[in-house]
């Protein structure tokens, strides 16, 4: 490869890397805004190291209500993985009975 084809390589590397952490900071300002427009009481999975646009789809697809006993309060997103299909809304009394 020649020198200017790999560095147009690595600009475009570069750029997609910058457009993602683009997309991912909105999504978690788009998470503080949704909460906060729904008055749920929600924790970001810190600890699980999820993206915030798969957290915000999780959120979504399961409108802002715990998937166990349909509440709002002390929500956060847990599951078997990291993947959208695999994670749903929970709440901690929800959580702490799954964990047993
Ligand atoms: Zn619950």
């Amino acid at each position: 490869m020649s020198r200017a084809l790999a560095k147009l390589a690595r600009l475009n590397r570069e750029r997609r890397r910058a457009e993602m952490q683009r997309d991912e900071r909105d999504a978690l300002r788009r998470i503080e805004e949704e909460v906060s427009e729904t008055g749920v009481q929600f924790s970001y999975p810190h600890g699980a190291r999820l993206r915030p646009s798969t957290v915000l789809g999780v959120l979504r697809r399961d409108e802002f209500k715990c998937r166990g006993c349909g509440g709002n309060e002390a929500l956060t997103v847990d599951g078997s993985g990291r993947d959208f299909d695999s994670l749903c809304v929970i709440c901690s009394t929800c959580l702490e009975q799954v964990d047993d």
